[in-house]
């Protein structure tokens, strides 16, 4: 398969945004509108994903997780058939803050993504390190085991992709270098290629952590970067547009 050619920009709001927010998602979707090249996408609060599906037109929408089951005695927890019914397109899965909250498995999370496929989501798939892995050298190994107990068998580049986040470098102000990013990319390519064969070539990977408009541009140019997840940077349509703008 040919190596995936679009990039794809992802907001993550995280646990920030209400009604009142959706004049800045008018003003990302005009802006995706005029970009017609680049995949854009906003992961809202679940309350949004329906408003939010009904404001765009040409971004994608996305939850930022859902259940590994359709249904049962979950409190609190969404399913994929019921973020899909609400209008959203893709779910992350397997974010760190949602794996440190909630004492998610990697099989969890292979969970997680095999019930967004079964429903027709497509998902980001998040792994990373935390700074004392890194520090001891352990950076790569670790997240490529953690990518491999997370893939689902049958993936490919057409509903999956797989978001690079190391934790120390999320909301720190503190992104990973350059030659990091190609680093983790690369083994994360390869671990693609061996899982999926030909089918994890297609697979848009993505960095996230402490991405602005200072550093997108270097970050999308990247070797192996097809994209970025964006949390802080994407609240605001004047620090969101130009990260969409360098992609
Ligand atoms: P950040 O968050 O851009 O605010 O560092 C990224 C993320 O957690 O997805």
């Amino acid at each position: 398969m040919e190596k995936p050619a679009r990039k794809f920009v992802v907001g993550n709001w995280k646990m920030h945004g209400n009604l009142a927010a959706l004049p800045v998602l008018g003003a990302i979707d005009a802006a995706a509108r005029e970009t017609p090249a680049v995949d854009v996408g906003v992961a809202v609060p679940a309350t949004l994903i329906t408003a939010a599906w009904q404001t765009a037109n040409a971004i994608h929408v996305g939850a930022q997780d859902i259940h590994p089951a359709d249904k049962g005695a979950h409190t609190g927890c969404l399913s994929a058939p019921m973020v899909k019914d609400a209008g959203a397109a893709f779910t992350i899965v397997g974010h760190s803050e949602c794996r440190a909250g909630r004492q998610e498995s990697d099989d969890e999370v292979r969970g997680k993504a095999e019930a967004a496929r079964r429903h027709g989501l497509s998902v980001i798939l998040c792994v990373g390190e935390p700074l004392e892995v890194r520090e001891a050298g352990q950076a790569e190994a670790v997240v490529r085991a953690q990518l491999e107990n997370c893939l689902p068998a049958d993936a490919d580049g057409a509903w999956l992709s797989v978001a690079y986040e190391p934790i120390w470098a999320i909301g720190t102000g503190r992104s990973a270098t350059q030659d990091d990013i190609a680093a983790m990319h690369a083994v994360l390519r390869e671990t693609c290629r061996a899982a999926l064969g030909p089918a994890g070539d297609g697979v848009r990977l993505l960095y996230g952590g402490s991405v602005t408009p200072a550093n997108a541009a270097e970050i999308l140019a990247t070797p192996n970067v097809d994209g970025v997840l964006v949390g802080g940077a994407s609240l605001t349509a004047e620090t969101f547009l130009p990260i969409i703008a360098h992609a």
